[in-house]
């Protein structure tokens, strides 16, 4: 387990979340970094005294500095901030849970840094999966997903053979739009797409839930993460969001991992690690759900979800085009620029009309972000 953490998005929901777990476990925080919400990382910094705090968002520095005066952090701001706690030297363990590419960089510069990192920025696997698997294996650097899903995969590896295993069973809950078809969703609110049944999370994942582009992404995450071929993976959809996800052994036997919805459970396993300690959260209790249910998905409706998988199939920059393309349709779709499902016609369509490359190195992934991100700018 680790003795000390920094934290790249800190004033989000896995963020607030780790400092809970962290103070209960008595894990120092070195460094904290949020995207523009200054206030509240002030306020985080002191209570928790860390060493470096950093605003992502560089026009809000000078506020920093003036909210920040006094406590004695150093500060910085930028993907050169980010950068630099990702390297930071008293730091143990990165946790990384920024929303978006700009998660990237810090993994693969604190993985360089040999720092272990605790991951729950999905798209630093989508984008750049085998860059930073191939990094973190050079360097011998271990991650911990922090993923509900990816860390239940996790728990099911520990103690038996990976060459036995068969495929790993990804679930779902479905989001707040399970069993409706395009034509009940042609008018979708914003408001009606932000609604989760079962998870509290930020804008951007609330919305990719709805898409199912959120299962897409973890998708793909799996596929690097735990070293898979796309057919290895089985996505069912479970409503209730208590089994986390399941690995299948040669054998045939399914182990899954169970809990109530709670990130502080795979945040705590991440940090923790190979420790199981008392977990602030509640129990489950199997007898109060009653009833589990599990579905196929949907694929004629959610469009994202298909795209993602068929973008894992072709490889290359055909995953980073498909996220690109996502984070730019649910910026619009949030302003108010688009329709809900608009967003799944955008990343499909920008998989199939950009050229698709082989992925070398972080300009690969960079310029394909980027002619992603211009495809839906002009096209809506
Ligand atoms: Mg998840």
């Amino acid at each position: 387990m680790t003795n000390s953490i920094a934290i790249l998005g800190s004033t989000g929901s896995i963020g607030t979340q780790a400092i809970e777990v962290a103070k209960k476990h008595n894990i120092r925080v070195t460094a904290l970094a949020a995207n523009t919400n200054v206030n509240e990382l002030v306020s985080q910094a002191r209570e928790l005294h860390p060493e470096l705090l950093c605003i992502a968002d560089e026009s809000k520095y000078s506020a920093l500095k003036e909210a920040a005066a006094g406590l004695g952090c150093r500060l910085l701001a930028g993907m050169d901030g980010l950068c630099e706690i990702a390297q930071h030297t008293t730091t143990g363990t990165l946790l990384n849970s920024v929303v978006g590419m700009v998660g990237l960089l810090p993994t693969l510069t604190a993985i360089q840094a040999n720092k272990p990192i605790a991951l729950a920025n999905k798209e630093t696997l989508v984008a750049g999966g085998a860059l930073v698997m191939d990094s973190a294996a050079q360097h011998g650097v271990p991650i911990y997903p922090i993923d509900s899903e990816h860390s239940a995969i996790f728990q099911c590896l520990q103690g038996n053979d990976r060459k036995q295993l068969k495929k790993i069973i990804l679930t779902a809950s479905g989001g707040p739009f399970f069993g409706k078809t395009k034509a009940d969703l042609q008018n979708t609110t914003v408001a009606e797409a932000l609604n989760h049944p079962n998870w509290s999370m930020g804008s951007k994942i609330t919305i990719d839930s709805a898409t199912l582009m959120n299962k897409g992404l973890e998708f793909i995450e799996a596929r690097w993460l735990f070293d898979l071929k796309p057919e290895q993976i089985e996505i069912v959809v479970h409503r209730q969001s208590v089994l986390h996800s399941a690995v299948v052994y040669d054998d045939e036997s399914v182990i899954g991992q169970m809990g109530v919805p709670d990130m502080k459970i795979p945040i705590q396993y991440a940090l923790l690690y190979p420790e199981r300690m008392p977990c602030p959260t509640k129990p489950l209790s199997l007898t109060d759900y009653g009833t589990l249910t599990f579905a196929k998905p949907d694929y004629d409706t959610f469009d994202c979800l298909t795209t993602c998988i068929r973008s894992s199939q072709i490889g290359g920059t055909a995953p980073v085009i498909a996220n690109g393309a996502n984070e730019a349709a649910v910026a619009a779709f949030l302003a108010g620029k688009i329709s809900f499902l608009r967003i799944g016609e955008l990343v499909s369509a920008s998989v199939d009309s950009l050229p698709i490359q082989a992925l070398t190195c972080y300009e690969d992934v960079t310029k394909a972000d980027a002619a992603a991100r211009q495809f839906v700018a002009d096209n809506i």
